[in-house]
């Protein structure tokens, strides 16, 4: 065995100390607090002189490496630098808690004895384990630097796990998958959750491990000089306008690559080139922060097409665990759709160091976006009666994948995936429910089904009989579950009328003296150029295939056509014997939005509320989603003039149907059922279309805003006669702008 020279390993230790120390650049270092920290060095250092790690080095080696971590990668500052030092001793060592009060106070013994609770949480019994869980929990509403500690702890624990024994690395590195991992991520500690991730995937399987990370790296040229070629314009606009940038691509982690091959059973070559590119501003000013990303925003999609659907704004509506970007996904010259995160050097520190990292920008800020989270933390926690394996199933679920939860008028939780809308939540509480659905309150106040949901929102679902799923809804819902059930919904809703077509067929065949031999379905089909006879029927039924056409046609050559004959126009009106303004459904007038000419989620603005016919145009807003004006809008010239870039082409199909939208002011007593009252006329009335609606109560007076889409006045005066019957309503005005 090789003699160990103590005095070398005391020079190393106190350079690793004073390595250390100089690694704290946000600590505080005045005199006080340096002899503090110090003191702490001396104690941990006296209570571990005769540990050593399983590598053989001393054991102060692990204390000082976890405060340097704390430092340096999450930018905590003396206190937690101190309680790092100490993590160990109460534990393995003769130091007490009551010592550590009385040398260093009472916050770092409630640090310390929280890092002491914690440890062992895992354990191979899966309710010890969710017992444990609950208790790492609860120490974190305690105070967040034990969490943060105990994370830099297992950071370092993983880094150096190569001289542990194979079953107890396997173990810890499964611990570090289960619960650190998505607890720095859930903390937004983007660096520590991707190598503690890396490390424990190098410890569980280690030749998948080295095969991502060497053809990561014998790729990296490629991606490189994309990167180069895509950045290129991008650069040189923003080097003339003089900002100050960085321009970076970043690869997912290993992990992610490995975890996406064998979920997805695809070869490295099929992933390998998934990554983001990211552009990093250093903005002069806080306050030019926003402005800054959506200018680089805009430069970028003046070269590359953006997917309007891809855009996400975490720069007005900050992620709960404090992320702040700007996301596209833009289509590269090689067909690729990249994403592109924007983002000043604050948001990029943020999002890589966690909260932390903020705390030294807002010196003793108020409640951030964080202690909201600790809160709702906390709240969980004390509401839940349940036991803990219920606890940690829901929690869990929050913390791996990016989901929200809410609320039932009851208190019951349920989780949703992030960006899910009102309506998700109808049918996640219950299809019947979802199907039904005609409003959504969230806290209190009414909002449109397509309103996405945040965590923490107390939802209610009101619902009416009549009311059916609509094919738009399919636009906006998130969840898998609501999907499927509006395409069964609507397709056993399309059977229904299909029928109807059916027998209008038969007996228009019957009237015409046809039979089925003359003129079978499969060529009506393929004449009126339908899918399926179910659709054939379908659109017999709307209306929207002609019956009359039927006389004028015969077989020829076996295929279906027009004769010869020319047959005189009012054959035709003789034919269509239903008055089409009477009975025909009114076709809904479509809006699409953007070059592809989708239907997208959007909103009518107030200022010129457009009806179908006008020349209208999207514009993206920062909250609200797309809002559609008229070009003839007042605001148009400033809103084209100063945010060209989010001004998206928008345009009405079916035009000819004739509709207005209009405005009404509904006054009333507030009482618990007015809105549902007034909601379920609406609903209840045929061909009027509820575009928007507001409403607000104040001292015991009621007032609502309901824009609708009506036919015709006659329509509106019966709608206005049956809202004046809804219990409570007042007073109605028709506000037109
Ligand atoms: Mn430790």
């Amino acid at each position: 065995m090789a003699e160990i020279d103590l005095e070398q390993e005391k020079q190393d230790i106190l350079k690793a100390y004073s390595s250390m120390l100089r690694a704290a650049k946000h600590a505080k270092k005045d005199a006080v607090t340096k002899k503090r920290m110090r003191k702490a060095f001396d104690v941990a250092v006296e209570a571990h002189k005769n540990d050593r790690r399983k590598s053989g080095e001393p054991y102060i080696f692990h204390p000082i490496a976890v405060a340097r971590i704390c430092a340096e990668e999450i930018g905590l500052g003396a206190t937690s630098i101190i309680c790092a030092l100490l993590h160990d001793t109460v534990e393995d060592t003769d130091i007490t808690l009551e010592d550590i009060s009385r040398d260093f106070g009472n916050k770092e013994a409630l640090i310390i004895d929280g890092l002491t609770k914690i440890s062992g949480v895992v354990d191979n019994n899966k309710s010890i384990q969710a017992e444990n869980f609950k208790k790492i929990l609860l120490t974190l509403s305690e105070d967040v630097r034990v969490i943060l500690i105990k994370l830099a702890d297992r950071l370092h624990n993983m880094r150096t796990i190569g001289s542990m024994r194979r079953d107890k690395q396997l173990k810890i590195a499964s611990e570090t998958l289960f619960l650190y991992a998505p607890l720095a991520h859930r903390l937004g500690l983007h660096s520590i959750k991707s190598e503690l991730e890396d490390l424990s995937l190098q410890c569980q399987e280690p030749e998948g491990f080295e095969e991502v990370q060497s053809k990561l790296k014998k790729t990296e040229e490629v991606r490189k000089r994309f990167i180069r070629k895509f950045s290129s314009p991008i650069k040189k606009i923003l080097d003339e306008r003089g900002m100050e940038f960085e321009i970076k691509g970043r690869s997912k982690s290993i992990h992610s690559i490995w975890k996406k091959m064998v979920k997805q059973n695809v070869p490295f070559e099929e992933v390998y080139d998934l990554f983001a590119i990211r552009i990093i501003i250093d903005s002069e000013e806080e306050m030019n922060e926003k402005s800054d990303c959506w200018q680089v925003y805009s430069v970028v999609t003046d070269f590359y097409q953006p997917n309007i659907d891809r855009l996400r704004d975490w720069i007005s509506a900050p992620k709960a665990n404090g992320y702040e970007s700007l996301h596209t996904t833009v289509m590269s010259p090689t067909g690729k759709w990249v994403e592109v995160q924007i983002r000043t050097r604050r948001m990029d520190e943020i999002a890589e160091k966690g909260f932390a990292a903020h705390w030294k920008y807002k010196e003793g800020g108020a409640a951030s976006q964080f202690d909201v989270w600790i809160n709702q933390v906390r709240e969980l926690l004390e509401s839940n009666e349940e036991n803990a394996l219920d606890l940690i199933d829901d929690f869990k679920l929050n913390l791996f994948t990016d989901e929200i939860y809410v609320f039932t008028p009851n208190g019951d939780m349920k989780s949703l995936p992030v960006g899910a809308t009102g309506l998700d939540f109808a049918f996640a509480v219950h299809t019947q429910v979802g199907v039904n659905c005609l409003g959504i309150k969230v806290n209190d106040k009414l909002v449109p089904l397509s309103h996405q949901l945040n965590s923490g929102d107390q939802v209610e679902v009101l619902t009416s009989k009549n009311q059916k799923p609509k094919e738009d809804w399919l636009n906006f819902v998130q969840t898998h579950r609501a999907k499927t059930r509006i395409k069964s919904s609507l397709k056993d809703e399309k059977r229904e009328v299909a029928k109807k077509g059916k027998v209008l067929l038969e007996k228009e065949f019957k009237k015409l003296k046809i039979s089925h031999e003359n003129i079978s379905l499969k060529e009506l089909q393929s004449y009126f150029k339908v899918k399926s006879e179910l659709e054939l029927y379908y659109q017999v039924a709307i209306e929207s295939i002609d019956l009359g056409k039927l006389k004028g046609l015969e077989v020829r050559k076996g295929v279906l056509q027009p004769k010869r004959t020319i047959i005189p126009k009012r054959v035709k009106t003789l034919f269509g014997q239903r008055k089409p303004t009477q009975t025909a459904p009114m076709k809904k007038p479509v809006l699409v939005i953007g070059d592809n000419m989708e239907k997208l989620d959007y909103k009518l603005a107030s200022c010129c509320n457009p009806i179908p016919g006008n020349e209208v145009y999207g514009f993206i807003t920062v909250t609200e989603g797309i809002k559609i004006h008229k070009t003839a809008c007042p605001n148009t010239v400033q809103l084209m003039s100063n945010y060209a870039y989010r001004i998206i082409k928008a345009s009405w199909i079916d035009e000819n149907d004739v509709a207005f939208l209009t405005g009404l002011k509904i006054i009333g007593i507030d009482d618990m059922g007015i809105v549902n009252g007034i909601t379920q006329v609406i609903s209840n009335e045929l061909s009027v279309d509820m575009r928007s609606i507001s409403f607000d109560s104040h001292d015991g007076i009621f007032e609502g805003r309901v824009m609708v889409m009506v036919q015709d006045t006659s329509h509106l005066t019966n709608l206005i006669a049956n809202l004046n019957k809804v219990k409570g309503v007042q007073k109605i005005e028709k506000i037109d702008s």
